[in-house]
């Protein structure tokens, strides 16, 4: 078996693992980045949330560094515009999210990963973690590969704590989860000629019927249309955390768009029916969180708490799907939270990080810490402290807090201090 050597092997190339690779890159951390699909970004790209935020808080930018720098170059490179940020939003916070071209962007991560010097291998997965006296000794497979690596530190970027999971440290995770969304468009039809009133009287006939699923369309066939779909559907029970429970999520993701555009091709005004767009894979929200050194609650989160291990900000309403919507509670004037490192570290485990929706969280601030700003910020932070710990052959816990912060305002990230 091929046998590689790592200071910091990331799994998961998606939100967060991305800017975490980028970063322990760019500090001299020989880098390797594992990815089970075939492009970056995850979630951002793959699933099709291609709107990260939120960056700025009550007029001021309060996330920044490498996330930000993919962003905005993309932005730039595809001929768009970023939002008004001193427009406050109100109760819109998404008009404060950036809009991407998701390919694009994966594209100008994978690039920003080679010039860091990162190892890219995409298609591939651990298929054994053991830990040893100084670091790990992970065995990846994949499409006719199978490499042994030896690595110093270890980050688990799958959005589900699989790797945590993988040698056994307790994890969280609630009973019904939040929903997932297959991201799709439809068009072809001018929602202004439709008679909605009648349609949405053949979506509920239907529903009852069972030729519709009432989280299709999320009950109002008039906002779903309105919107072209886009992220209105649900998959209830969508979950990411196994090949097997994922391809099944997919499976019902896939036959929901089915079920709408076949209803839809019945009815008057949809003879020019189109899907513009269909993401690959169904969006995950909510699975397994890891049990950290610190958990950030929804007080903590509501308070704009300034954890003192704080090394990022973060800022969203929170936002708990259920099976038919989301009404989100957006933060009082003026609170931006802080994500503490101690979240990011797994409780009683050395050389192991977290980044991204996994971290440490109670369910309620989870819902707002996932986004995505937020989980580039921690990606980052890991990254940094991940490359510092490898370097100086010690725990992420054990890295001076200042040498960390300091690195991490280099990369131009910002830092709650
Ligand atoms: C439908 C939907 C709508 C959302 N809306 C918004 C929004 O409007 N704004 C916003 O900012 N955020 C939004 N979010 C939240 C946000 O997009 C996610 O929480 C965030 O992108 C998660 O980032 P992550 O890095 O934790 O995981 P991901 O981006 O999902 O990355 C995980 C990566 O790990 C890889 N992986 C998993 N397991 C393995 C393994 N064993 N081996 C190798 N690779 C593996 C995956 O392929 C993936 O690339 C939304 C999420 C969803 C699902």
């Amino acid at each position: 078996m091929k046998r590689l050597a790592a200071d910091v092997l990331i799994v998961g190339g998606g939100t967060a693992g991305t800017i975490a690779a980028i970063q322990a890159g760019r500090l001299g951390a020989r880098t390797i980045l594992v990815e089970a699909g075939s492009q970056l970004g995850g979630t951002t790209t793959t699933g099709g949330v291609d709107i990260p935020g939120l960056f700025h808080a009550w007029g001021r930018q309060v996330i920044a560094g490498i996330g930000w720098e993919l962003v905005t170059r993309t932005v730039e490179l595809n001929g768009g515009n970023l939002p008004d940020f001193k427009k406050p939003t109100g109760r819109q916070h998404w008009k404060h999210q950036v809009r991407l071209c998701g390919a694009l962007y994966a594209a100008l991560a994978e690039e920003a990963c080679v010039k860091a010097g990162v190892q890219l291998r995409y298609y591939e997965f651990p298929a054994a973690v053991e830990q040893t006296g100084d670091g790990w000794t992970i065995r990846l497979d994949g499409k006719g590969t199978s490499v042994e690596v030896a690595a110093k530190q270890l980050v688990d970027c799958t959005g589900n704590a699989s790797v945590a999971g993988m040698i056994s440290l307790p994890r969280q995770r609630e009973k019904t989860t939040q929903p997932g969304t297959l991201i799709y468009r439809l068009g072809g039809y001018d929602v202004r000629s439709l008679d909605l009133k009648a349609l949405q009287a053949k979506a509920t006939a239907a529903v009852k019927s069972g030729a519709l699923k009432p989280t299709d369309f999320n009950k109002s066939i008039a906002g779903f249309l309105g919107g072209g779909g886009e992220n209105a559907m649900h998959v209830p029970g969508a979950d990411s955390s196994t090949s097997e429970t994922h391809t099944a999520t997919n499976i019902r993701g896939r036959q929901s768009l089915l079920r709408v555009v076949r209803f839809l091709k019945q009815e008057p005004g949809f003879a020019t029916l189109r899907i513009e767009r269909l993401q690959p894979e169904t969006g995950v929200r909510e699975t397994f969180r890891i049990v950290g050194e610190t958990t950030v609650t929804v007080k903590d989160y509501t308070t704009g708490r300034v954890f003192d291990d704080a090394v990022a900000y973060s800022f969203y309403p929170i936002d708990l799907h259920v099976e038919h919507g989301v009404k989100p509670e957006h933060l009082k004037e003026g609170i931006v939270p802080t994500i503490p490192l101690g979240a990011l570290i797994p409780k009683g485990c050395k050389n192991l990080m977290v980044a991204g929706r996994c971290l440490s969280s109670d369910r309620l601030a989870n819902s707002a810490l996932r986004v995505q700003a937020s989980c580039m910020a921690m990606g980052q932070a890991a990254g940094v402290t991940a490359a510092l710990a490898a370097n100086a052959a010690t725990t992420p816990l054990n890295v001076p807090l200042a040498d960390i912060r300091r690195r991490l305002l280099e990369h131009s990230a910002i830092v709650p201090i």
